[in-house]
């Protein structure tokens, strides 16, 4: 009984100290360490490996990086370089957006994909509930996956934590349907980014035939298409008409009412339509 003791406590301490060497934050080891203590098993329990896991998937810290390379996965270095880029990027957003969820789990795939246009990085907010966020590392990118985290990382983490700090989210979204609240939540997701990280993507770009855009997507049916109108290419050719037309509608609403992007991300999407003048 004793020595079933005495390797717990041991296994306990080798345990911490790999909290300690994987975390940066102290916060994120404290919330940690506290969750583990309460899922201590009894002494007769032998698997010890397999709480580990289950302790180190835990959704009470702040947040949780996990890699899924597959066949090309990411090296050590290159997995701790992601891990601080992303880090330090929850930090600023969670200092600037006070209702992102705690226990946000990212979880970082290598992909062949071509990104060019948007840095070498993707990202979709998957679920508010647990808070998870997918985001996608081009290999193909220029100069390969770390120029692409390099370039493009830092502000999709803004724009994908602005999601989550609003509840938009692929599964369980917290908005009703329609690609006017789309255009809302993609327009200050992207303002967030562009102002608090100074990178500027010219597919999110707008012109004054934007104010005819607006006009057109509040006049669509609740069940318009969503790759013609907000991601992907209208039959017409445009692009991304909800994330360029949702830019220009937020820039507007901050013109017009004087308030900066942390406050309009507090209302609704028909308030921020209101206040755009439309
Ligand atoms: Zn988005």
């Amino acid at each position: 009984m004793k020595l079933k003791k005495i390797c717990l406590f041991l296994a306990m301490i080798m345990l911490g100290t790999q909290i300690i060497l994987s975390q940066e934050s102290s916060e994120v080891v404290v919330g940690k360490m506290a969750t583990f203590e309460s899922e201590i098993p009894d002494s007769s329990d032998p698997d010890i490996k397999k709480k580990v896991e289950r302790f180190k998937r835990s959704e009470t810290a702040k947040l949780n990086v996990v890699f899924q390379g597959g066949s090309a996965k990411f090296t050590e270095s290159q997995e701790e370089f992601i891990r601080k880029v992303i880090t330090d990027s929850e930090k600023e957003v969670r200092n600037l957006l006070p209702k992102l969820p705690d226990g946000i789990r990212v979880i970082v795939e290598n992909v062949d994909w071509d990104l060019e246009i948007i840095d070498g990085v993707a990202g979709r907010t998957e679920t508010n509930s647990p808070p998870l966020v997918m985001v996608q590392i081009s290999r193909k990118y220029k100069n390969g996956r770390i120029d692409a985290v390099r370039s493009g990382l830092r502000a999709t983490i803004f724009h994908e934590f602005h999601h989550l700090s609003r509840g938009w989210a692929i599964q369980d979204n917290k908005f009703g349907p329609g690609i006017p609240n789309a255009m809302v939540n993609e327009g200050l997701a992207v303002a967030f980014s562009e102002i608090h990280t100074g990178i500027v993507n010219k597919v999110n770009s707008y012109t004054d035939e934007a104010d005819g855009w607006v006009k057109e997507i509040l006049a669509l049916p609740l069940d318009a298409s969503y790759s013609y109108w907000v991601m992907g290419k209208h039959p017409d050719g445009r692009t991304y008409i909800g994330y360029r037309t949702g830019n220009y509608l937020v820039r507007k609403a901050m013109t017009n009412s004087g308030k900066d992007i942390i406050e309009l991300s507090e209302l609704g999407p028909g308030e921020i339509i209101k206040l755009a003048g439309y």
